[in-house]
């Protein structure tokens, strides 16, 4: 196998997806596993499918587009906003969309009425963080004119929180969604069946109280994944985390100083390293580097310390582990390392 690579473990990420579906199914709660961070790989699609998860979402027509045509058996919700230019895949491809914007609702009508489809779709409503979403004062406005339109059926309302500003999930802000729900079910007579809380920060309130709300829906993407809830990046109970990891070789082991030689300016990126003088140190480098992962996610899973890196090359402090030239060294990922490593063209993948 060629280095760097991404280790997957398909039965770790099918078990976290079987445990969390048992813990949000008992709550009547249904999870839209998000397939984003691993680009719609099928082989991981089928894995968390497999585990009872039926819907999955991503934020990109390309992934559902993938998924869809591996046959990956699954409703497909398009978790971002469409852009009014991807209309026709969105209607062609997607189940479901998440819709904030009038003008973009209506070329969706336009191109499901000349697809003769009806497409359904989850209205985002602002709740604080101030991502993407209608704000409420205007979400009964916007219902009214969704209703006109043909080829189009609104079945819930949704909130992203977290993603931007960090706003918790509290009781007040998902009280406050179902309170919507339910008055514009009540106003306009229609049945809004998902009512969408949020990612995986949301973990802790809906496992709580999400089984007396009106919120039923949960997207998961890193819990899945890497086994954690968002908030305070908390392992969750049974879950693994550790189903993915990053595998890289040494290319160069040299006792070398700690103190770089010469006068110090900026380094390849704009910052200005410091440093301290250790002695003499035993310094490996791994031929991987920032064009491969946001090495910031990365944690050694041996007893070595990341010193810096650059575009091609990290390098570690090696003294106490000695590496040697064509060692392979494995790290753990975080959520951003994981989705930079995912989309890097130099990372292959490897699954068990
Ligand atoms: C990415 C995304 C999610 C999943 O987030 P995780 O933190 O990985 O659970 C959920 N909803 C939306 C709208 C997203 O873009």
């Amino acid at each position: 196998m060629k280095t760097p690579y991404l280790e997957i473990d398909l039965s770790k990420i099918h078990d976290n997806a079987k445990n969390l579906n048992a813990m949000f199914g008992a709550r009547g709660i249904e999870i839209t596993g998000v397939t984003k961070c691993f680009l719609g790989d099928p082989r991981i699609a089928n894995a968390i499918v497999t585990a009872g998860i039926s819907s999955l979402g991503d934020s990109r027509i390309q992934n559902l587009i993938r998924m869809k045509k591996a046959h990956v058996n699954a409703l497909f919700t398009l978790i971002r906003t469409p852009s009014a230019s991807e209309v026709h895949d969105v209607v062609m491809y997607a189940d479901v969309s998440f819709n904030t914007e009038l003008a973009v609702i209506a070329e969706l009508s336009k191109t499901a009425i000349a697809q003769k489809k009806i497409h359904t779709i989850v209205l985002m409503v602002e709740m604080g963080d101030l991502r993407e979403g209608i704000l409420r004062k205007d979400l009964g406005k916007t219902i009214e004119e969704v209703l006109q339109m043909k080829g189009i059926q609104i079945i819930g309302l949704g909130t992203n929180l977290t993603c931007l500003n960090g706003i918790v999930p509290t009781q007040y802000n998902m009280d406050n969604l179902s309170r919507l729900a339910k008055m514009y079910e009540r106003i306009y007579g229609i049945k809004l069946s998902v009512i969408s809380g949020g990612n995986s920060a949301n973990f802790n309130w809906m496992l709580e109280h999400g089984n007396k709300s009106k919120v039923n829906n949960i997207r998961l993407g890193e819990a899945i994944l890497l086994g954690r809830e968002t908030l305070s990046r908390k392992p969750i109970d049974r879950l693994h985390l550790n189903a993915f990891s990053l595998v890289a070789e040494v290319i160069e082991s040299k006792v070398k100083p700690s103190l770089p030689e010469g006068k110090a300016g900026q380094d390849a990126f704009g910052d200005t390293p410091i440093f301290e003088d250790k002695g003499e140190m035993l310094r490996s480098i791994v031929a991987m580097g920032r064009q491969d992962v946001q090495v910031k996610g990365l944690t050694p899973m041996i007893d070595v310390d990341i010193l810096g890196s650059s575009s091609d090359h990290i390098i570690l402090d090696t003294t106490t582990t000695p590496l040697h030239v064509g060692d392979h060294i494995r790290f753990n990922l975080d959520y951003a390392a994981l989705l930079s490593s995912m989309t890097s063209p130099f990372v292959e993948s490897s699954f068990i």
